[in-house]
C-alpha cells in the first residue's frame, strides 16, 4: 500500500495552480497527521471540537486548521481564535455568534458560507436563494469582526456524475453571482468543494479547495 506522502503527492499533481488542498484529518490519529505535515502538508480539516482542540498542541504552531464540520453555537468558544478558517457556517445565528464572539475576544475569524445543494446529504446550510437575498441586503455590513472569504458546498452523495457536476455548477453560480452582487467585499475569493469521490469534477467546476480525507489517510474508524 502507499504512503500518505505519496497519495498526498499524486493527488497535488492533479490540482492546478491556485486550487489548495485541504487534508481532512477526521477520526486519524496524531501520528497520521504528523506523516502528512512531514511531506509538506499544511492545512487539515477537522469536524470535531474535542478531537480538534486536542490535536492542537499536538502539531507544529504553523499548521492552518480549517473547521469543516456543524459547528454547535456552544462549543463556539473553544474554536474562535484558534483556527484559520470555520468552512462550514450554515446558519445565520452560527454567524451572528462567530461576529459576538471574535469582536470581543479581538480576533478577525475567517469564514465560509455552507450552502444547501445536495439531495439527502445533510440538512444543514444556506439555500441558494436565501444566501443571495442575505447578500443583496447587504447582510454582511453588520459584521464587525468577521470575515466571509467565500462558500464551502458539497454534491449529493451518489454514483451520478452528471448530478455530482450540477450540484458543483449549482455552487460555483451562487459564488460567482455573490461576487457580482457584492463587488466590493473583499477577499471573497474561495471556493470549497469537492472531496475523495468527487474533487475532479469540483475542480472542473472551479472549486479553489478540495476537501481530501479518505483518499490521503484511509479509510476512517468511527
Ligand atoms: C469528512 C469530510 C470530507 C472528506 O471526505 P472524504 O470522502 O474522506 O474525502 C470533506 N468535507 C467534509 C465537510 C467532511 O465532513
Amino acid at each position: 500500500m502507499s504512503s500518505i506522502a505519496e497519495r498526498l503527492d499524486s493527488i497535488r499533481s492533479t490540482l492546478p495552480a491556485g486550487v489548495d488542498l485541504v487534508a481532512v484529518s477526521k477520526f486519524h490519529p496524531v501520528v497520521a497527521l504528523q506523516e502528512a505535515y512531514a511531506a509538506g502538508q499544511r492545512i487539515f480539516g477537522e469536524s470535531r471540537v474535542q478531537e480538534l482542540v486536542e490535536k492542537i498542541p499536538n502539531m507544529p504552531s504553523d499548521t492552518r486548521w480549517h473547521f469543516i464540520g456543524h459547528l454547535q453555537t456552544n462549543k463556539l468558544k473553544q474554536v474562535i481564535g484558534r483556527v484559520a478558517l470555520i468552512e462550514s457556517v450554515d446558519s445565520l445565528r452560527l454567524l451572528e455568534m462567530i461576529d459576538e464572539l471574535s469582536e470581543k475576544r479581538g480576533v478577525v475569524s475567517r469564514v465560509l458560507i455552507q450552502l444547501h445543494v445536495a439531495r439527502e446529504e445533510t440538512k444543514f446550510g444556506f439555500y441558494p436563494e436565501e444566501l443571495l437575498e442575505w447578500f443583496e441586503n447587504r447582510g454582511f455590513e453588520n459584521l464587525k469582526a468577521t470575515h466571509i472569504c467565500g462558500l464551502m458546498g458539497m454534491a449529493t452523495n451518489t454514483d451520478d456524475t452528471e448530478r455530482i457536476s450540477a450540484d458543483f455548477a449549482r455552487i460555483a453560480g451562487t459564488y460567482r453571482k455573490i461576487k457580482e452582487i457584492a463587488p466590493d467585499l473583499r477577499g471573497f475569493d474561495t471556493l470549497s468543494m469537492g472531496m475523495s469521490d468527487d474533487y475532479p469534477l469540483a475542480v472542473a467546476q472551479g472549486s479553489t479547495l478540495v476537501r481530501v480525507g479518505t483518499a490521503i489517510f484511509g479509510q476512517r474508524e468511527y
